[in-house]
């Protein structure tokens, strides 16, 4: 499976910052000393810290920073992109006015990328007929053959039409690549939104089918065929959606572990020959794959019967413009940003176009603008400290492994020889990817972004048949955030997440500790959750506990599944705890290893007050500002539903409920808010 335990979701995947400290400038160095790494000034000190610790640590810089118009989330993160973007935006000029760059250079691509993403006239101009070919394709489909077909084709061009395919090791042989079959073909952001009861999800239900209605009548349909097309397409997509496995089901990698040759498949789901469908999608030659949501593929093999052709071309058309919406004129991509954006996650207007241009070219030629920004924004010493930290924490981890009184001796050296084996990158790939065959055209945005899909899918499935590259990245370097892989039993920080809140050359070892060192205890303790504890030191899918030491973990685990439940966010909606589970798991054993780590350190030991704080409050005040943000209602419902972490109050008050050295640093009394009994302290790594 394609598992990745990343630190954040959303938007954040596409998140940047940038590293200010640019050679020690004059400028650069009284900024420095102006700055105030955890200041006092943030803290709203009217708040118990122990009736809501992110609000005390948070209140009022949370007051004095409201969410800007284009943003659905404001917190500390964001102050960060700001300056990301304006690095990556200078870099994106320069590239863009570059009038000499060779034909296929990484400036080139960089360059025209951009460019043409920039030129809003041109796409103004064009309005749909970018989308010709594609709809005049669809609409000389005659057949059930022909969708699928058509399905195919889309792949291959990197529009994920009806469901979603993927290349990755296969969970129980990592070293060998497979194909891989999940669910999708909806256009909701999940599969809930088409069942749930409440008011919220009922009015986003309500909304997308008139959305529905307006995006096909903007393609050219009268009111009345769009209507009765709408509520086709909305029952195909609620039949598939009925289909589809729930996020919490799809956290079990067994239940996604099936495994199917060609005739098991053609027997799955009648009537959809995979001989073709293998042909088609360029993979011929595989004799097997993984079928991650069977349930869902024989949905669709029964609908391929059941639903006219006629309602199957428009849902294609339907789903074909709408990926490629926030590309073409500006009539598509507002009515695209009025649904996704406004209704769903309560954005009041769309980014600026050249920061939603500059995340497609990040998304696109990623690794191209990414070389171009370690080289002026990336020092080489910061690899080497960072090293030296996650070392550190890699042996503190070890030695609470040893000292763990629920777990025997022989689970004990597995999980220690897993946790020994932790592949680590810093920063940005030693190898960088080879974009020579991607062509990136001067005058047609559409056209690269399609180019880039295309190039993005043969380089997928280019992996079947070869040997697994561990070398390989899954974020860019610009990115703020981290993963934890299971296959390749890796943990991965990218550059950009190398910063302050997170990390500083300058700061206390209790900045560090509660921010970078929490995120690194944090990714080794995805190692260990509920599905990473499934998978063995070589990454594979694959037992190494024993029954006892599996139930006494799932009794841990269960203790902070009901914590989290508990948590009211906003009207009726509760944290999902067994959604969230991984996420709790591992922001509670990172914090409770990085403490550890700390506590090491000369600070640690010492009782040294800065700004009036121990050096303990300062680690958890770290801890606490590195989540601080103000999120928009329609943001935090979407969330609940769709993201696997826990709302930022949360994640930071849930943890810190349950470490006994918080109590004592903040002086918490049994009538605080945030305490826990003893016997309901959740410990587990
Ligand atoms: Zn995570």
């Amino acid at each position: 499976m394609n598992i990745k335990h990343t630190l954040l979701v959303g938007a954040s995947l596409l998140a940047m910052t940038s590293c200010q400290d640019n050679g020690g400038s004059k400028e650069t160095t009284e900024k420095k000393a102006d700055r105030k790494l955890l200041d006092p000034a943030n803290l709203d000190t009217t708040v118990n810290p122990g009736d809501n610790f992110f609000m005390y640590a948070n209140g009022s810089w949370l007051r004095n920073n409201p969410i800007p118009g284009s943003e659905t989330r404001w917190g500390s993160f964001n102050e960060l992109q700001e300056n990301n973007y304006n690095a990556l935006h200078a870099l994106l000029a320069e590239a863009a006015n570059d009038k000499n760059a060779k034909s296929g250079s990484a400036a080139q691509k960089v360059g025209d990328m951009y460019r043409t993403g920039m030129d809003s006239a041109a796409a103004d101009k064009a309005g749909i007929t970018p989308m010709n070919g594609i709809l005049s394709r669809i609409d000389g489909i005659t057949d059930a053959n022909g969708v699928l077909a058509e399905v195919a084709k889309a792949h291959t061009e990197g529009m994920g039409q009806l469901f979603s395919v993927a290349v990755y090791p296969d969970d129980k042989n990592v070293t060998k690549n497979i194909a891989q079959f999940y669910q999708g073909g909806i256009g909701m952001p999940d599969r809930d939104y088409y069942f749930n009861k409440d008011a919220r999800t009922s009015a986003i239900r309500d909304a997308y089918q008139q959305y529905l209605v307006k995006m096909l009548t903007l393609m050219g349909s009268d009111s009345t065929t769009a209507k009765k097309d709408a509520a086709d397409i909305y029952k195909l997509e609620t039949a598939l959606a009925n289909a589809s496995m729930t996020r919490v089901e799809m956290r079990d990698p067994y239940k996604l572990y099936n495994k199917y040759d060609l005739a098991g498949l053609n027997k799955l789901t009648p009537g959809i020959d995979w001989k073709v469908m293998f042909q088609n999608m360029k993979l011929s030659g595989q004799d097997s794959c993984i079928v991650g949501t069977p349930k869902f593929f024989q949905e669709v093999a029964r609908q391929l019967k059941a639903t006219p052709l006629d309602v199957w071309k428009k849902y294609l058309k339907f789903h074909a413009v709408n990926d490629i919406a926030p590309y073409l004129s500006k009539n598509f991509s507002d009515l695209q940003f009025d649904f996704y954006g406004k209704t769903v996650r309560g954005q009041q207007e769309q980014k600026p176009r050249w920061k939603r241009v500059l995340n497609v070219v990040d998304g696109s030629v990623g690794e191209l603008l990414g070389q171009m920004y370690v080289d002026k924004n990336f020092k080489p010493e910061a690899k080497e400290r960072m090293l030296n930290l996650v070392n550190n924490l890699q042996q503190t981890y070890a030695d609470r492994i040893k000292r763990l009184d629920w777990m025997s001796e022989a689970t004990k050296q597995k999980a220690l020889a897993k946790l020994n084996t932790f592949m680590k990158k810093i920063g940005y790939p030693d190898k960088w990817r080879d974009y020579g065959k991607l062509t990136i055209v001067n005058n047609n945005y559409v056209q690269n972004v399609m180019n880039a899909s295309a190039f993005e899918y043969d380089y997928m499935i280019n992996k079947l048949g070869k040997p697994v590259d561990k070398t390989e990245w899954q974020m860019t370097p610009p990115t703020v955030n981290a993963y934890y892989n299971p296959a390749f039993n890796e943990i991965v920080f990218p550059a950009g997440i190398l910063q302050y809140p997170f990390f500083d050359q300058d700061a206390d070892d209790a900045v560090n500790y509660g921010g970078i060192g929490a995120v690194i205890g944090h990714e080794m303790t995805h190692g260990f959750d509920d599905q990473g504890r499934q998978y063995d030191a070589d990454g594979n899918l694959h037992d190494w506990w024993t029954p006892e030491d599996a139930t006494k973990f799932n009794q841990k685990a269960g203790v902070v599944i009901s914590q989290f439940n508990n948590y009211k966010v906003l009207d009726s909606v509760a944290v999902n705890g067994s959604l969230t589970i991984g996420e709790n798991l591992a922001d509670l054993g990172g914090l409770a290893i990085a403490y550890e780590a700390f506590k090491k350190t000369k600070q640690g030991q010492g009782n040294e007050k800065i700004d009036g704080f121990t050096p303990d409050q300062r680690f958890f005040l770290s801890w606490a500002q590195v989540w601080r943000a103000n999120t928009r209602p329609e943001e935090m419902a979407s969330r609940i539903i769709t993201d696997p972490h826990s709302p930022n109050e949360w994640r930071c008050n849930g943890p810190l409920s349950n470490m006994p050295e918080f109590y004592q640093a903040f002086n918490i009394q049994p009538t605080a808010k945030m305490y826990r009994p003893d016997s309901l302290k959740a410990k587990v790594w």
